[in-house]
């Protein structure tokens, strides 16, 4: 294998591992390293469950060394912090590695638009360790001061399940936590109907949580949330859910991005300025009918595996296949209900619409073990979380 050409996948996410194996399948010379910066994967649409308890912790995540099964592929944990593409080498935190082929599946983090809080932290829920340290950052709220303050910034589907988990998460402690939504935009959810956009505002109201639109979050200074419509909230945990961008801004060289930093790259999903790197996922700006695609696990699961085959095609002299994304449809889950579209748009909503979010999760989860908890998830919805413990 000496001088075999070496492929890199960085980022062992969806797309990431279905890009791994499909080189394991179809590049049977080359050499395979995976990079992740953590030693795990994460099912991203799970986080929001860190906090509402319905989901055990350890079916979110599953370590690389249980997922990639073969002697072929060389995982290093490491954190890629910048790409030098004209040299065609990676700079993790420690070592530098060179690269034949490389391919971007770093993901996505949160945009903070320029937002920095005065003395004082802001949590968001966009990886295992966030949601976690969120969690425990209202466990203690309630242990320590019998109050649960909790501010979530940015009313898009992360925002509201936040919201709508948290306050699932805390249904068996004898504190009613305050939670409040604050959206720049007059309305939430844009893209739902009128009376969906309704029934869930409904929902919210319903389950104690404030929402405040046309507005934002202007201060955050020592525990107090001051929001533009001049209201604010003291002792408050922020959350930020208000925008992400792609993770893989530390590209050198000339490349096109989106405004969010997604790269752009042709059919093949080549970035055109560097044929040898290819990007998928989140990291890449894909697009369906002329429209940038939402960023979702099918999305991100199918990019993978087509630059992973392309990647394959491409050192063995065959011809590489246009990849074109298919909407299987979404669904947010909020708590006790739901709304979502599947298959070309059938609507789904309440306990049936959950039911599909697990079954999703599950069939698309890094293991037997970790689907085994989403399908029991998704027949059963009733498992109910842990009380804080005093
Ligand atoms: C809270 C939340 C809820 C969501 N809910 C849904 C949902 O219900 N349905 C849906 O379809 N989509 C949902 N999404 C979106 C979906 O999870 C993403 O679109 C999908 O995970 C993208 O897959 P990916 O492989 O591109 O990136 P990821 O799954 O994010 O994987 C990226 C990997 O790259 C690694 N990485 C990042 N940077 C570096 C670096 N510099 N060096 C080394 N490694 C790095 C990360 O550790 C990670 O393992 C949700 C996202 C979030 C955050």
């Amino acid at each position: 294998m000496g001088n075999s050409p070496h492929v890199y996948v960085v980022g062992g996410g969806f797309a990431g591992l279905q890009a791994v194996g499909a080189l394991l399948r179809r590049a049977p010379t080359a050499r395979i390293t995976l990079i992740d910066k953590n030693d795990y994967a994460t099912m991203l649409p799970a986080l929001p469950d860190v906090l509402s308890g319905r989901v055990r912790s350890a079916a979110i995540t599953r370590r690389f060394a249980e997922i990639v099964d073969s002697e072929r592929v060389e995982v290093i944990r490491d954190e890629i912090v910048h790409v030098d593409a004209a040299q065609r080498v990676l700079h993790g935190s420690a070592e530098h590695y060179k690269y034949d082929f490389l391919i971007l599946t770093s993901g996505s983090t949160p945009q903070y638009y320029g937002f920095t809080p005065e003395n004082g932290q802001l949590h968001s829920a966009h990886s295992f360790a966030a949601a976690c340290a969120l969690r425990d950052a209202a466990a203690d709220q309630v242990r320590q001061h019998s109050r649960c303050n909790v501010v979530v910034v940015g009313a898009g589907y992360t925002g509201l399940e936040v919201a709508a988990c948290l306050r699932h998460g805390m249904l068996h402690n004898s504190v009613q936590p305050q939670i409040t939504v604050v959206e720049v935009a007059d309305e939430i959810l844009p893209f739902l109907k009128p009376a969906e956009r309704q029934r869930v505002r409904d929902y919210l109201d319903a389950i104690g949580v404030t929402l405040r639109t046309g507005a934002s979050l202007q201060r955050y200074a020592d525990g107090r949330a001051e929001l533009s419509d001049g209201t604010a909230v003291d002792q408050a945990i922020v959350c930020w859910s208000a925008g992400m961008r792609a993770e893989c801004s530390k590209l050198s060289g000339n490349v096109e991005r989106t405004r969010d930093s997604r790269l752009h790259t042709n059919e093949f999903l080549q970035l055109p300025e560097h044929p040898e790197i290819f990007a998928a996922g989140d990291a890449a700006a894909l697009q369906k009918d002329g429209r940038f695609v939402r960023r979702a696990v099918n999305f991100a699961f199918y990019s993978g595996r087509a630059a992973g085959r392309n990647v394959a095609a491409a050192l063995s002299g065959r011809r590489m296949r246009a990849f074109r994304p298919v909407d299987l449809g979404w669904v947010i889950p909020l708590g006790e209900i739901s709304r979502g579209r599947i298959f070309g748009g059938i609507p789904v909503g309440g306990r049936f619409g959950l039911r599909v979010h697990y079954l999703m999760c599950g069939i698309r989860s890094f293991g037997a073990a970790n689907a085994v908890e989403f399908y029991k998830t998704a027949f059963c919805l009733s498992r109910q979380p842990e009380p804080i413990e005093p």
